[in-house]
């Protein structure tokens, strides 16, 4: 086996997650793959909103970035004003302090994978994994060849493969399945009578557990539709198709629409397994009720390096450390958020949602600084 077949950390995923891990590991010195099977850029399907949290942490894991990012058209768009409605109906609308942010994601993945490369992580890319063994690191490749890891971070995605490579692989798998979303996504373009709402919106009441959102863009206009698939989803494309109506949406403004799975409240208590780390998507690492996984995929990244870093020469360590760390700067959130998504969607698509409109109106601005990650969600009700 020649050296470049052995490396300390292999990455399987270069999403933000893995790029993220690869790139703070690389800075401090570790032999890194990162492996990912496509060729980058690649397509991404995803909104491609960033809350001010994520500002922040990209600008402290790779240093101001706002400005290049908005300079190489990365950023595409930032926008305050949003409204809430449920069906047809406006229950709440406001104007942000801090503006979310929307970039184009196959940009975005682009430009932190290079950075990666450019910190001396080894990417390999167009380059799918096939097999992972937990027990002894290694890993194969689509093309026959194999890579012997000290440490392997799966990053590879909601479809993880290491993920699924672990034991107990089923039952995790059983759980992981049990929240998960189904999505539609889609494009409007603008055209000189239509440039869409000017506004981000968030549409409740069209599916059980789930939404549908209008992001604006500067050439065009997201439209989606997410909700759990235990809960609901096989009518996503009628929910969507509804959506479309009332926003008065024709299908010929649109471009073909796509699906992809979305983590949603199936975060794992248990991310990985002796040598083994997941984090991002794979790990079931979005926010329950609006789906935001960008923050959460670096977060995971910069938490599983920071593991690594720590453990130093007793790598068996790292898992329990990034557990750890995972419990109390992640997860701890998401259960808030869960919570409070439960109490917004139980009772299904009747349900009124008077609750959100009750809290738009008595605390806007605690529940604007929640969903940008200012404020703990367990906070809502603390003024
Ligand atoms: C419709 C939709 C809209 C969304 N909108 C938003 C939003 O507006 N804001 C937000 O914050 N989040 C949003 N999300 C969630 C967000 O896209 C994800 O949470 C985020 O991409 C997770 O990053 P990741 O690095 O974990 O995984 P990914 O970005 O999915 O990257 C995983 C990588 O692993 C690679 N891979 C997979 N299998 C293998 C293999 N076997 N071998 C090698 N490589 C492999 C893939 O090619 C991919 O590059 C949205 C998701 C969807 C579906």
């Amino acid at each position: 086996m020649s050296d470049l077949s052995r490396c300390d950390v292999a990455v399987v995923g270069a999403g933000p997650a893995g790029a993220t891990a690869a790139y703070l590991l690389a800075r401090h010195g570790y032999n890194v793959r990162l492996i990912d099977k496509r060729h980058f850029p690649r397509p991404k399907l995803c909104a491609g909103l960033l809350t001010w949290k994520t500002m922040e942490l990209i600008s402290a894991i790779f240093g101001p970035c706002t400005d290049e990012l908005t300079k190489k058209r990365i950023i595409t768009h930032a926008c305050r004003d949003y409204r809430i409605f449920r069906g047809p109906k406006e229950i709440a609308r406001g104007c942000l302090d801090f503006p979310f942010h929307f970039v184009d994601r196959p940009a975005y993945d682009h430009h932190w994978l290079q950075m990666a490369q450019a910190m001396g992580a080894q990417t390999l890319t167009g380059r799918a994994v096939t097999a992972v063994d937990a027990d002894s690191g290694a890993i194969d490749l689509a093309d026959g060849s194999r890579l012997q890891a000290g440490l392997i971070i799966g990053a590879d995605g909601a479809w993880s493969k290491v993920r699924q490579a672990l034991p107990q692989a089923q039952k995790v798998e059983l759980q992981y399945r049990r929240n998960l979303a189904a999505t539609i996504e889609t494009h409007c373009a603008h055209t000189p009578g239509r440039s869409g709402a000017p506004y981000a919106s968030l549409h409740f009441g069209f599916i059980p557990w789930g939404y549908a959102w209008s992001f604006p863009g500067a050439e065009k206009q997201t439209l989606g539709v997410a909700a759990l698939v235990s809960r609901g989803a096989s009518s996503l494309s009628d929910a969507f198709r509804e959506f479309l109506r009332t926003a008065h949406i024709g299908p010929e403004a649109l471009d073909t629409w796509k699906g992809y799975a979305l983590p949603y409240g199936n975060y794992l208590s248990q991310p990985g397994y002796k040598h083994v780390m997941l984090i991002g998507d794979a790990c079931g690492l979005a926010d329950p009720l609006l789906g935001e996984g960008i923050y959460y995929a670096h977060r995971s990244g910069e938490l599983a390096a920071q593991a690594v870093i720590m453990a130093g020469q007793r790598p068996d360590m790292a898992l329990k450390i990034y557990r750890q760390a995972l419990n109390r700067h992640v997860l701890s959130e998401l259960r808030w958020i869960n919570v409070f998504r439960t109490l917004l969607f139980i009772g299904g698509k009747r349900r009124r949602y008077r609750g959100l409109k009750l809290f738009f109106r008595l605390f806007p601005k605690r529940l604007e600084a929640c969903v940008h990650g200012q404020r703990s969600f367990s906070r809502l009700l603390v003024p």
